[in-house]
Order: structure tokens, then C-alpha cells, then sequence
């Protein structure tokens, strides 16, 4: 019996999967090998436990409801591509016809689809199939190979862009594709693949149960959670929805749950594809189409664009992850890598409480309000640290749940100042807000820090944000001496702040 693998990569989901329903549909296999493939060890080497977990239990999830519908388990291996896909490939008792998987430019996927074309040219039976717009709205290969083609920096260029892809229809929204329902159609899977992989055959079960029960990560992963999510904060909550603009949501959490987003959490969903951004786009236009709603840049469907701009500039930008010969950045003279600033800055102890707020959450939850993004990339680059901007890149990397190759990149340019997309460099945010700043902080009872920064927990609100300050009796009673139970600030954020922005200036200048 001929076979199609299903290879799922980055969109662990049934809803809206284009690739699950070409492989289920195809007339030139009978039966399928649903697979996961993970290299256990360089996962562990490249991303924290909050990631991993959620790896693990998206896959589970999928799993229980693959089996549910189709009456087969998903087969999680272990191992390197290159060695399972030589096995598979080369065992004339599976005659595999066609593999199918989800198109990533994401450099460690392009690798693997790399050695996976080596060893078909030895195999010329077999199809690969790259299933476009499972990830993404658009097209990603046909619009940047496109004659024309010229790389969107702005919201209005993807506005034209989106115009020509999707004209709008008679009430001003664009002809996005209707999400994809779970195909009904199923295929036997094979029964002697297991003797094949036997050796990398992956107990998913005991890897999740071995996570500490005690961890704070916060996001449970799977389509199942991403529906909830969707449903919850989405589908129905139409006025905040048509209301939503992301400039104005508060960055210190929910006020009576400090580990609930402003914002709809639903990041970790897509970044590992649990759930489709085309439902989350059309779901929001169905709150549109009930009234007056924000509109791009600030809008939702705003937020959708910027994430298909960054994968369109990942694809079409040489170099996007570098400053080197990358057009869309400026190459600055950053200050040495510093094992102390950084150490400071990654464990949540630089002596500025808003910084350490979120440094911490990012550690102990994967994830940080956009906004505190903002802040905590604007202080280790341009605003107070002067450290470069892949430094940080790289932390977040490694923590966030969301990690997102083509978004992580995109959004460290954008805030370091060296993209031409980016905000004017000097304009700095304060590590010290208070209640009136852009970054939308809950400061009358600055719960969200007393939370993150349990040190500071009896300080009067009225110093929490820039504790240094506060008189010494006031420190006494509240339990916490700055300098001895909670750092001093670091660095004197006004003093650097001039130098760092005279140094920017200087540099560009030599750009010239
Ligand atoms: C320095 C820095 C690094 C970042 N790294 C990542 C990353 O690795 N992965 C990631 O998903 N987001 C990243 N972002 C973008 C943004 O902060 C998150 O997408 C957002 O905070 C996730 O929360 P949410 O799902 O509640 O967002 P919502 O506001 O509810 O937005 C919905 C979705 O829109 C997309 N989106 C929102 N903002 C952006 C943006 N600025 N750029 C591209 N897409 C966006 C995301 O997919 C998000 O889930 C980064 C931002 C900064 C400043």
C-alpha cells in the first residue's frame, strides 16, 4: 500500500489544515504515517522548560484528538531528521509515495528540508509537498517572488499589499480564505512502521510528567486550549475586540489575575500553530461586522498584519536574524558583550522594579505583554545597556513560549532603532513608569510588581516603581533596605540614557 506522511512541523492543530486534508485527499497514497519528529536533545539545548512543555502538550493533545477523528495515534520520534527519513525512505515494506508538511523559511526547518531533499533525490517515487497558507494569511513564496515585489516597511504597504491579494468586499473587509473545516475522509496507517522507528519511538507521557509540578508556566498548550482561548477573549468579547487597540492595553496584567494577559494570549497558539491565524483573523471580523471597530495599525486585524509583514521580511530579507548585511538594519557600534549587564538584566536584578517585573514573568510563565517588550529591549539596547540587540534576541529565544523566528527578529530591530520600520531611536521609554506613561502600567496599587517582585511587596506605591528613592525609614518599614534586600539601580538611567543616545547618533553618523 502506498503511503503519505503526514509531517507535522508548526501547525499542530486539525482545524484549518490544509496539509492534513491534501494528504488525506491525495489519490496516490492509500495509506498515511501522521509524524512528529523532535530532537530531544537540541531541544533542550535551545529552549527553556516553559517551551518545551508546551511542545509537549500540544503534541498530546493532538495526538488524543488525531486518534479521535482518524482512529490513529500521531507518531512522535526521536531523533534526527535526516537519520528517521533515511529509514523510512529506504524500507520497501512502507512504500512511502508523498510526504507533505507545512512551507517554513525558519532556518532549522529549511535545514531539515534540505537533508530530507538529499535523500530523495535518491528516492525520485517520492513527492515533497510544501503546503503554502497554513501559517500564515498569505502566500509567502508567491508574493515575494512576484516581479514587482518590493519588501512592505509600513502598515500602509501592507494595506496595498492585502488590497491586491484579498479585494475587499461590499462592506470594506478584505476576502481573506474561509478557514478549513477537519476532513472527514480518513486512511489506515500502516501497522509495521513501528518495527521500522522502534528505536525512536518518543514516551511523550513520561517526558511531560518529569516537568516540575510546581512550575509557574502559565499557558497550557494544545488546539484544545487554543479554542477556549479563542472563545473566551475573542469570539465573545465583541466590544472589546472592535474596540481593541494595542497601544492602549495595560502591560502589567489583568488586575485580579497577574498572570493573565491584557491582550488575548493567544501567541503561544499560533507560534506553535495550535491554532490558525485565519480563524483568529476571521473571528475578529466577525465582531467587526457588528459595528464601528479600531482599525490598523492599533486593530487586532492590524496585529494579524504585522505578523504577516515579519514573515514576509524573514523570507525576502538576506540575512533578517544579523546585523550584517542586513538591509533593514543599521550596523551600530554596540558597547562588548557584558556577562554582568546581561546576567542583571536576564535574571530580573537590575534594581529597576518594572524591568525586573517582567524579566522575571518571562522566566517563570514564557511570556511578557508587548508593551513590556518594549521596555525591557529598549533598556538593554539604546536606553540604558548599550548591549546589542542579538544579545537579547537570543534570551527571548530561548524563554518565550511564543518564540517566533521571523516576529523575534522583526521586533528586536524594531526596538533597538536600526530598522527602517523602527520608532525615531531617540525616543526612549522610562524604566520607572508611573501611572501617565505610554507603557500603560497599573501604578495606584502596582500589584502586577509586588507580584513579580515580592521584595517590594509592603513598599508604598508611591516609590515601588523607583524604590531607590523612597527616604530610608520608609524602606525600613516596609521590610525591603534598597542595596541590601533589593539591588540598587544598576546603572543611573538618565546619565546613560545621554550617552547612549549620543553614541547612536555618532555611529550613524559614520554609516554616512
Ligand atoms: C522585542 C520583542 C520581541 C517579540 N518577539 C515575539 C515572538 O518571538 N513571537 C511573537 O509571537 N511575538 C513577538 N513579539 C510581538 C508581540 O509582543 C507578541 O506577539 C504579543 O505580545 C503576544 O501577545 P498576544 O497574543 O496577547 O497579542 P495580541 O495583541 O492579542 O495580538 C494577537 C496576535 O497578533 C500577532 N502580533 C501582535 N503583535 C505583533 C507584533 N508586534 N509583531 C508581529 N506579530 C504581532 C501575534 O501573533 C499575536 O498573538 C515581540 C515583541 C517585541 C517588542
Amino acid at each position: 500500500m502506498r503511503t503519505g506522511i503526514i509531517w507535522f512541523r508548526n501547525a499542530l492543530r486539525l482545524n484549518d489544515n490544509r496539509m492534513l486534508i491534501e494528504c488525506l485527499n491525495s489519490t496516490n497514497s492509500e495509506a498515511i504515517l501522521p509524524l512528529y519528529i523532535l530532537d530531544k536533545s537540541e531541544l533542550k539545548l535551545k529552549n527553556n522548560d516553559n517551551r518545551i512543555k508546551f511542545l509537549y502538550e500540544s503534541l498530546i493533545d493532538l495526538d488524543v484528538h488525531f486518534k479521535a477523528k482518524f482512529g490513529s495515534n500521531l507518531i512522535i520520534l526521536n531523533g534526527r531528521c535526516e537519520e528517521i527519513f533515511g529509514k523510512l525512505l529506504g524500507n520497501d515494506l512502507l512504500d512511502v509515495s508523498e510526504i507533505f508538511t507545512d512551507y517554513s523559511n525558519k532556518p532549522d526547518d529549511v535545514e531539515n528540508e534540505n537533508s530530507l531533499k538529499r535523500i530523495l533525490t535518491k528516492n525520485a517515487s517520492v513527492n515533497l509537498h510544501l503546503i503554502s497558507k497554513v501559517n500564515s494569511l498569505i502566500n509567502i513564496e508567491e508574493v515575494v517572488n512576484q516581479e514587482n515585489f518590493k519588501a512592505p516597511k509600513t502598515m500602509k504597504d501592507m494595506e496595498k499589499l492585502f488590497s491586491n491579494l484579498f479585494p475587499k468586499d461590499e462592506s470594506g473587509f478584505y476576502s481573506v480564505d474561509e478557514p478549513l473545516d477537519i476532513p472527514e475522509s480518513s486512511k489506515s496507517v500502516p501497522d509495521n512502521y513501528s518495527e521500522i522507528v522502534k528505536e525512536y519511538l518518543f514516551d511523550i507521557e513520561k517526558e511531560l510528567s518529569l516537568f516540575k509540578r510546581d512550575s509557574k508556566s502559565y499557558f497550557k498548550g494544545g488546539e484544545s486550549e487554543a479554542l477556549v482561548r479563542l472563545e473566551r477573549k475573542v469570539s465573545s468579547e465583541e466590544e472589546y475586540i472592535r474596540n481593541f487597540r494595542k497601544p492602549r492595553t495595560i502591560s502589567t496584567n489583568n488586575l485580579e489575575n497577574p498572570l493573565e494577559p491584557e491582550t488575548t494570549g493567544l501567541s503561544p497558539y499560533l507560534s506553535f500553530g495550535c491554532l490558525s491565524t485565519r480563524l483568529l483573523w476571521k473571528e475578529t471580523e466577525k465582531c467587526y461586522r457588528n459595528g464601528d471597530h479600531a482599525q490598523p495599525p492599533e486593530s487586532m486585524h492590524g496585529q494579524l498584519m504585522f505578523r504577516e509583514m515579519f514573515y514576509i521580511l524573514s523570507r525576502s530579507v538576506e540575512n533578517w536574524d544579523s546585523d550584517t548585511n542586513n538591509s533593514m538594519c543599521k550596523k551600530i557600534e554596540w558597547g562588548a558583550y557584558d556577562s554582568n549587564k546581561m546576567e542583571l538584566w536576564e535574571k530580573g536584578e537590575t534594581g529597576f522594579p518594572y524591568i525586573d517585573a517582567m524579566m522575571r514573568q518571562l522566566d517563570a510563565t514564557g511570556w511578557m505583554h508587548h508593551l513590556g517588550r518594549h521596555a525591557v529591549s529598549c533598556f538593554l539596547t539604546r536606553g540604558q545597556l548599550w548591549q546589542h540587540w542579538e544579545l537579547g534576541r537570543d534570551v527571548f529565544d530561548k524563554k518565550l513560549v511564543d518564540a517566533d523566528w521571523a516576529l523575534n527578529n522583526g521586533n528586536w530591530l524594531w526596538l533597538a532603532g536600526v530598522a527602517p520600520f523602527s520608532m525615531p531611536y531617540f525616543r526612549l521609554y522610562s524604566p520607572c513608569p508611573d501611572g501617565k506613561s505610554s507603557l500603560n502600567v497599573e501604578a495606584k496599587n502596582a500589584e502586577f510588581i509586588r507580584y513579580w517582585v515580592p521584595e517590594l511587596k509592603h513598599f508604598p506605591s508611591k516609590y515601588i516603581f523607583e524604590p531607590h528613592l523612597a527616604p530610608l525609614p520608609i524602606q525600613e518599614s516596609a521590610n525591603c533596605v534598597i542595596g541590601k534586600d533589593y539591588p540598587e539601580p544598576m546603572v543611573d538611567r538618565k546619565v546613560v540614557a545621554k550617552e547612549n543616545l549620543a553614541k547612536f547618533k555618532e555611529s550613524l553618523a559614520k554609516l554616512k
